[in-house]
């Protein structure tokens, strides 16, 4: 019998693109079809209960016991005139994942029948069996109640027959176990502390929403190739793999035409995100073969980050019907690309400015400025935080890979930006100034084209792009709620203390302008060392960055000690974003992954090599010592098998490496498990264990360049990335 590999490519032989079919030509007449949005609970409510629950979203205020009944009964009849039988809250819990559980409408009644219902309690809350969702020491086992509360900002949805309910996810005492409370939090102070600032321009703002558009980088690999590789459906990454002939040299993916199965997957999966209310705009071929991009456009964030959370569940789904797997790891293949999620961020206000879009005149350059350089400075303020609310064993791979931003967090402005802020840093704006028009002649003014402007700095891990900042190191599994909680509470509490120092100076009886100036003029000069336009990717910037005191830290475990310094525990208390217990917990909980992560991966080389590499080299080698062994008893010279024997001893040679390392790593494995602090323990993972991860592969790959390839048991790499 061929072995799995042959079978696997023999199954890829006989696909064929299946016929998609789309609800209608235009997306118009479908799009949020499964979504209970503002406009269906205007027709399921009265006009009152309606109203009342649009000022309360907006208001960000509780809603009212009857009016959730309200909410409820007008949910279930449109979600039971679509064919749902169940309903579930859906949540974010600190797994990375989302979930679920489901519980029918239907309830028996007591002479015998069946009716179905949904109450405004069953809306409003709901108490899942929370034990063994990670709470990193919050909540023990014998306390298991976590509860769910709905978040009536985000809209319920329909999958296949279920109506999910968007909710947060926190322990019975109220400390948060997921995603979504911190976010919320983080959202509310940035909220207040913008409205502030922009009363010193514009008095008629009342609310500032943060938007995010989130660039979505994922890798398609056919599902029998996929399940032919134990280490990619058990840790999402290809741990072993020689690189292919052809990878991405000719960057000839890139923008290319899209494979028509895969195009085939593209449409049914935006056909899914497209009901449900997620705005796909783009879609497109990304460096590396294999490695596809999508792109809603932006939203408000915590909706665009409920609507990534499910379009990452989607395109899991989609994909299995295509015979596809999605790879959404950051690295699945080493050599090659790995993926990232760009998170693009700004602020907008009720009036729709965008507080980050330079304007036509001086006076709205001032309040572009204030809001950019208060960002920068925020940055620059926090930036070991950013670096750790990114940080992955996943993204390990990527950060300062040479090719991914470094994981050095600095700011790329763009040489107009970059020149503008050099004026006013060198410009001779002080209190000396009595006159306005001298004032003004401090401000330059921006160019209008600025958007098209800026330039592309590909490797810059938070540039700026016209009218909003781009976080590009974020990984493509993540949660983007914990860069984004953590970016609007630097923000906001930067704003706060931004406020803080232009009143003082107010208060001197100095004119608003110039007491604006001059505080910005403050940050540019301190925050500067934090800007750099140039190749992110070089060994110079490296040094160059240590010179000027940036850190660059490259592992998780390390990173993440920024969650708990004193000053960041301050940030957190000061916004009211984390208390100390739950930046602490998440702390622990994210360390214990991280470890976990590579404990798995461990163990996976481990049967790997023993189990499968092991025993094909082993065939290949009785193959050439009984050919060996056939020619000498021929009579023939030793000089007509000496390849052979050559062939015969490299293999043992990388076999004894590898068996030997394996059980050295075992051993390691052994010790690191009996650290009982957790970050000591990360760090043994990290350090100890992991370091036999390249060694080992090395010589496999060497393997799998020597042995026959009829023999050779794992899909290889030019067969997971071209073979479709
Ligand atoms: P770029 O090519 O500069 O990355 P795109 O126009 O392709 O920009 O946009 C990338 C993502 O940024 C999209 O999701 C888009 O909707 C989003 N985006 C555009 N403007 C904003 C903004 N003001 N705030 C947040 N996201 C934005
Ligand atoms: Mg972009």
């Amino acid at each position: 019998m061929p072995n799995i590999r042959f079978r696997a490519l023999e199954t890829v032989l006989t696909r064929t693109t299946p016929d998609v079919k789309v609800p209608s030509q235009k997306i118009s007449d479908y799009y949020g079809t499964n979504v209970f949005d503002m406009q269906k609970m205007k027709d399921y409510l009265s006009k009152d209960a309606y109203q009342s629950i649009i000022t309360a979203i907006e208001k960000g205020e509780p809603i009212q016991r009857d009016m959730a009944e309200h909410v409820a009964t007008a949910m279930k009849s449109w979600a039971i005139s679509k064919g749902a039988t169940h309903y579930t809250h859906w949540f974010q819990p600190l797994t990375g994942t989302t979930a679920e559980k489901h519980d029918a409408f239907f309830e028996p009644t007591a002479d015998g029948g069946a009716i179905e219902v949904f109450s405004g309690d069953a809306l409003a809350q709901q108490e899942p069996d929370a034990s063994s969702f990670p709470s990193g020491g919050i909540r023990n086992t014998f306390e298991a109640r976590g509860y769910t509360a709905w978040d009536p900002s985000s809209p319920a949805f329909l999958m296949a027959r279920t109506l999910c309910i968007p909710t947060v996810f926190v322990s019975y005492t109220g400390e948060a176990l997921d995603y979504k409370v911190p976010l919320l939090k983080a959202l509310n102070a940035l909220d207040k502390a913008a409205v502030d600032v922009c009363h010193y321009f514009d008095k008629s703002v009342e609310k500032v929403n943060a938007s995010l558009g989130i660039e979505q980088e994922y890798f398609l690999v056919d599902s029998a190739l996929f399940n032919a590789r134990p280490d990619l459906y058990l840790t999402g990454r290809t741990l072993f793999g020689h690189m292919s002939a052809k990878n991405q040299q000719l960057e000839d993916h890139y923008f290319g035409s899209i494979p028509s199965r895969v195009y085939a997957f593209m449409q049914d999966m935006e056909t899914e995100a497209l009901l449900l209310g997620i705005p796909l705009k783009t879609r497109h071929n990304e460096v590396a073969p294999s490695q596809f991009e999508c792109a809603p456009i932006y939203e408000e964030i915590n909706l665009a980050i409920d609507h990534n959370q499910l379009l990452m569940d989607i395109m899991d789904r989609v994909a299995k019907k295509h015979n596809f797997q999605v790879l959404l790891h950051e690295k699945p293949y080493a050599g090659i690309n790995g993926s990232g999620k760009h998170n693009n961020w700004s602020m907008i206000t009720n009036t729709g400015k965008n507080l980050l879009s330079p304007g036509k005149t001086p006076k709205n350059n001032l309040m572009f400025l204030t809001f950019f350089v208060n960002t920068i400075k925020a940055v620059y303020e926090h930036a070991d935080l950013l670096r750790a609310s990114i940080a992955s064993v996943n993204n390990d791979h990527r950060l300062g890979a040479n090719e991914a931003p470094p994981a050095i967090i600095s700011i790329f402005l763009g040489s107009q930006l970059t020149d503008l802020l050099d004026e006013i840093e060198t410009s001779r704006i002080s209190k000396k100034i009595k006159d306005d028009a001298l004032l003004w002649q401090g401000i330059p003014k921006i160019p209008q084209i600025l958007k098209d402007n800026t330039d592309r700095n590909r490797t810059s891990p938070f540039a700026f792009t016209g009218n909003k900042f781009e976080l590009r190191a974020v990984g493509s599994s993540a949660n983007s709620a914990s860069p984004m909680t953590v970016l609007n509470t630097i923000v906001a509490d930067q704003l706060k203390k931004f406020k803080y120092d232009v009143d003082k100076i107010l208060k001197k009886g100095e004119k608003k302008d110039l007491a604006l100036l001059m505080v910005l003029k403050k940050y540019i000069k301190e925050s500067k060392s934090i800007r750099f336009e140039g190749n992110g990717y070089s060994d110079e910037w490296e040094k160059e960055a240590e010179a000027r005191g940036l850190a660059n830290i490259r592992t998780t475990p390390k990173a993440l000690d920024a969650m708990v310094t004193e000053k960041s525990e301050i940030l957190f208390a000061e916004t009211g974003v984390y208390t100390r217990r739950e930046a602490h917990a998440r702390h622990e909980i994210l360390l214990e992954s991280f470890y976990k992560k590579l404990q798995i991966e461990a163990r996976v080389i481990g049967d790997m090599v023993v189990n499968i590499i092991i025993p094909a080299a082993l065939a290949y080698q009785s193959k050439l010592i009984e050919n060996a062994r056939g020619l000498k008893d021929l009579g023939l010279d030793a000089s007509t098998y000496k390849v052979q024997i050559d062939i015969i001893n490299q293999l043992a040679e990388h076999i004894n490496f590898i068996k030997t390392n394996v059980e050295q790593m075992v051993d390691e494995r052994k010790k690191a498990n009996k650290i009982e602090d957790v970050r000591e323990k990360a760090i043994a993972y990290d350090e100890k264990v992991k370091s036999f991860f390249q060694p080992i592969r090395y010589h496999v790959d060497k393997l799998e360049q020597i042995v026959d390839d009829s023999i050779w048991p794992l899909p290889k790499f030019r067969e997971l990335l071209f073979v479709k």
